[in-house]
């Protein structure tokens, strides 16, 4: 009888992407992928610890999932157990823990542990001796339109507030080659699109011997496969550099679109979160993005709350972004991480004063991204088609990274077609389908 095992995971890019690692190689061994709700003999719950709030999200699933499953085991990986799994060994619904080197060869830990212990099991050693970026490959991306590779883990910039590099370790790059033939083979198999995904992937390739870096990679991507769409996942301001900028302005493939973490507008912010770039620096970045491609989709990450931040310091965070031509925020109010250097600082801001200050800017973004859609009205898009739907009521990715809604008989999951943007509506942009 084949064995029953779900996958939850929280967090980013690059925990989804080794998620999808694990359910593949399970289906391989033979293991049926069954969703949450339904009985199962695994549950395998890939944690994120990047606020206080994934960490309880975390235990919630645990606990859920043995209430769902009283006789199922429930194996826990991801940052959280790799940052505390005493505090995760202490749930008695938890049968083992992996760190996230120890994911990697999760089946062989899973198949080794006795069937009948009671006892949890804890299997994580010390991220910070990891040196080389061992990420597995994907052959499929079963639920997916587009695909993710991840090119880097791990990150060396110890933001006071973040605490990433402690669950992920080091900077580490995959190799050039090993990148280049994985989009290969998801170009065999109908992809049109790619994201590269990692921790810090603006430092993709600077471990590697020799050196080698992110630009010169998309170069080798554009030249040497098929791929039509390429897609960057989040990037540090100050690894934008004006040849990067040249890159995607004059590139065939990758997208006109950019995640880039701001966190703070206020230079004096910015220094006590030990981030190296200033307000104005960040607006003569923009300022060089948007000269190079006028129409660039910007999204910007931003954490409100950090220890210290005053009224002042806060309003220049929202006179600086109010200023630039962004096309969306994402916002956090500060989440104290223990063991980080912010979890120690004074003057901590009350929780209600950071989620006040991160409605504003979330109401700047909700009013940016309808004024960003709209100006596509009139306009024709390229789509990536989503998921394929009987009722011909299809939804498709712009090179924008918008979401176009359109109508449209016969037409597959990750087809690329061409629409004319009509209208923007309650549900946003709607198309029509072009021949
Ligand atoms: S760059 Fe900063 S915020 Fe991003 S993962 Fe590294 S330490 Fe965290």
């Amino acid at each position: 009888m084949s064995r029953r095992v779900s996958i939850s995971t929280l967090g980013c890019k690059t925990n989804q992407f080794e998620s999808a690692a694990m359910q593949e190689r399970l289906q391989q061994a033979g293991y049926t992928i069954v969703p949450f709700a339904q009985a199962a003999d695994l549950v395998i719950v890939n944690t994120c610890t990047v606020t206080a709030a994934t960490d309880a999200q975390s235990r919630n699933i645990i606990r859920r999932a043995r209430r769902l499953n009283p006789a199922c085991r429930v194996v826990v990986t991801g940052c959280y157990a790799q940052v505390d799994p005493d505090a995760l060994a202490a749930l008695p619904e938890v049968s083992l823990i992996l760190g996230n080197e120890e994911k990697h060869d999760f089946l062989e830990r899973l198949e080794s542990l006795s069937p009948f212990s009671e006892t949890v099991t804890v299997d994580v050693s010390d991220i910070e001796t990891v040196r080389s970026a061992r990420v597995p490959t994907l052959i499929s991306y079963a639920e997916r339109s587009r695909a993710y590779i991840q090119i880097q883990n791990g990150c060396d910039a110890y933001c006071s507030y973040c605490i990433i590099p402690y669950a992920r370790g080091h900077s580490r790059s995959v190799a050039v080659d090993q990148v280049i033939e994985q989009v290969k083979r998801l170009v065999a198999q109908r992809f049109h699109e790619t994201v590269l995904t990692g921790i810090h992937i603006g430092a993709y390739g600077l471990d590697l011997s020799p050196p080698d870096s992110l630009l010169s990679l998309l170069r080798r991507i554009e030249t040497e496969t098929d791929l039509l769409r390429l897609r960057l996942g989040s990037i540090e301001p100050n690894e934008i550099h004006p040849e990067l900028i040249e890159a995607i302005a004059t590139s065939r493939i990758i997208c006109p679109h950019l995640h880039i973490p701001l966190q703070s507008g206020d230079s004096a912010v910015l220094k006590r979160m030990n981030r190296h770039y200033t307000g104005d620096d960040f607006r003569q970045l923009i300022a060089a993005i948007v000269a190079a491609i006028p129409d660039i989709s910007l999204g910007l990450d931003l954490i409100t709350g950090f220890p210290g931040e005053t009224d002042a310091e806060f309003n220049n965070t929202l006179a600086l972004v109010e200023s630039l031509p962004i096309s969306s925020l994402h916002v956090f109010p500060f989440s104290k991480r223990e063991g980080t250097p912010a979890a120690t600082m004074p003057k901590q801001i009350p929780q209600q004063i950071a989620r006040e200050r991160a409605a504003l800017l979330r109401a700047l973004s909700d009013q940016r991204q309808q004024e960003y859609a709209r100006s596509f009205v009139g306009k024709t898009v390229e789509v990536v088609v989503e998921q394929s739907r009987q009722n011909a009521n299809q939804k498709g990715m712009t090179r924008h990274y918008l979401p176009v809604s359109f109508q449209g008989a016969g037409i597959q999951a990750g087809d690329l077609v061409q629409l004319e943007v009509e209208r923007f509506d309650a549900n946003g942009l709607v198309g029509r389908l072009l021949d």
